[in-house]
Order: structure tokens, then sequence, then C-alpha cells
């Protein structure tokens, strides 16, 4: 699933190529006319989609930001786009073709960027259209996603972003408030707390057993017996490991895509997440990734220097 630092680097790209461009139509074939409750007031609810549909063609993209894993896409109808890319989700930019017969969308045999012909991207669910002819539009295999739309001066009170802890990157987040949040959840184990958005948002599996990697402390170990030696080191390593993320175009081990189709490369500096069976890489460090199931999900650790 798209983590903290591939939801930004879609962010960056959305706002590289689209920025300022007017909205002149959306498509999707997810809307139904009853879907159920948890779909309600997303693009797969037919009568939002239809509001949807009206509020924002003519509109402008005014920039994209993001909160923890959500894409948000402002316009300058004092509404905004939220995307949640979910498990297999991603969102590109190229110019595309509508099939009337099929419904479906495919890459235009001009459009000159060969990756967005990478079969990752054939699963087109939404398509944004844009006045410069080209397609702002979401792939997504297993159509997980959430689209919706949302007054700008209401977004964070929403229930999709009220219950966000803070952001990891921002500057403002001290160390302090980073110990206090966790330390509230005492008696659980630190990957499962890492994980848990509502006290930091944007950490998710891969990001979160990278860090433990770098901090030398195992996914199980409980928050209170964590040292404060050790919280100033895995909120260190915390920031490191999301901006190399970032640097890196985010991680493509699954589906997830760039902004112009093409993979990030995180995935090959992974050390710990999904290595299992594989020596540390750690200098020095004789011992073996691990496989062990937290909270339902599997974690990755180092057996002999994540203590
Ligand atoms: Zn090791």
């Amino acid at each position: 699933m798209p983590e903290l630092p591939e939801v930004q680097t879609t962010v960056d790209g959305i706002n590289r190529r689209a920025k300022g461009q007017t909205i002149t139509d959306v498509w999707t074939d997810l809307a139904i006319p009853r879907p159920i409750k948890q779909f309600v007031s997303t693009l797969k609810d037919l009568a939002f989609y239809k509001r949807f549909k009206s509020l924002v063609s003519g509109a402008k993209i005014i920039k994209a930001s993001r909160r923890g894993k959500n894409i948000l896409i402002h316009l300058n109808n004092n509404h905004t786009i939220l995307i949640h890319m979910k498990m297999t989700g991603h969102m590109m930019y190229g110019v595309y073709d509508y099939d009337k017969k099929q419904n479906s969308w495919t890459v235009h045999k001009n459009e000159k960027n060969e990756a967005l012909r990478d079969p990752f991207n054939r699963f087109i669910h939404f398509v944004i259209s844009l006045k410069n002819g080209k397609y702002l539009v979401l792939s997504d295999t297993r159509k997980f996603a959430k689209v919706t739309l949302l007054k700008t001066s209401e977004i964070f009170d929403s229930h999709h972003l009220k219950n966000h802890g803070p952001e990891p990157l921002e500057e403002n987040f001290s160390l302090k408030e980073f110990a206090e949040r966790l330390r509230k959840h005492k008696n659980k184990p630190i990957k499962m707390v890492l994980l848990d958005h509502s006290v930091i948002a944007g950490i998710g599996n891969i990001y979160g057993d990278e860090l433990l990697w770098e901090a030398g402390i195992r996914p199980l170990r409980l928050v209170k017996d964590v040292s404060e030696k050790e919280f100033s080191l895995m909120f260190k390593v915390m920031k490191k490991v999301l901006l190399k993320g970032i640097d890196f175009g985010g991680d493509s081990m699954s589906d997830y895509r760039d902004i112009d189709g093409k993979r990030g490369s995180f995935q090959n500096a992974h050390n710990a997440y999904r290595l299992t069976g594989k020596p540390c890489k750690k200098k020095g460090c004789k011992g073996k990734i691990e496989r062990v199931v937290v909270g339902a999900r599997s974690a990755h650790f180092c057996n002999i220097h994540q203590r």
C-alpha cells in the first residue's frame, strides 16, 4: 500500500504536471445506484458522483498537497478532491483514449511515454479530463481506492482526516511529542503503534520495518520497554527513512507507479522488509532477517542487532 513517501511522490507529480490546469470533465466506472454504507458520498455512489462531476467540471487545480496517505487536490471553487490510493491505486498523467463500446480507457497511440503502457497501469477507473488535452487518471487493480470531494474549509475536520496524528516530516513535530504520543500505548508492540495513523500519520508496513531495523528495535517490543535514548534514535531514523523513500521516488515492490507511470526504487534499498531468511546488511552484524506477525500483519527484523 502506498505510504507517506509514495503519496508525496504522487502529490509532487500532480503539482509538476497538472497544477494550474482546468478540469473539463470527470469519468468513472465505479459508481453504482445503491452502494454499501462505507462507499456513500464517494465516487462509488452514483448520486454523489453526479454532484461531484458538476462541481469539479470547469474548476481549476490550484495545487495538490498530502495529509497522511491522502492526496488532496485543491480547486479554485473552494472544494478539494481527496484521494486515498489504498492497496493498488496510483495516479498518472498523459494522453488517453476513451472507447465508448468498451466503456474503458487506454493510452493514446500518440502518447510517447512508454511507461504508461506498463501492465500495472492498465486498470483505469477514474479519469479527470484537462483543458490542455491531457488526463489525470487513477489505475487501481483491486478498486479499493477512495475518491471524494469536500469543501476545502471542512477537509481537516472531516471523518477522513480528523483522527490523523501529526505529520512525521513536519518541522514543528518534536521528539517530545513523538515520545508522548507513543507512550500512551505503552502495552502495545512498537510496530503496531508506529502504524497507527491516529498516533503518527503516513507510516505503513514497509517504512515501519525499515525504521525499526535502523533503530535496532524489534517490532514486537512493547512501547513501555523502549528507552529515552531509543525514542530519540527512532525519531531521527523515522525522518531519515521517509526522506530516503521520497528521494528514491517511492517503493514499487507492489503496484505503485509515479505520475509518469514509472517505478520508484526504494524496494532495492530495503534492509528488512520482505527479506526473510537473508543475511542482515548492517555492517558487522551476523544476523538474519526473520518474519513475525504483529497485529495480523507481517513484520521483518534482524534476529541479532534488533532487540
Ligand atoms: Zn542485524
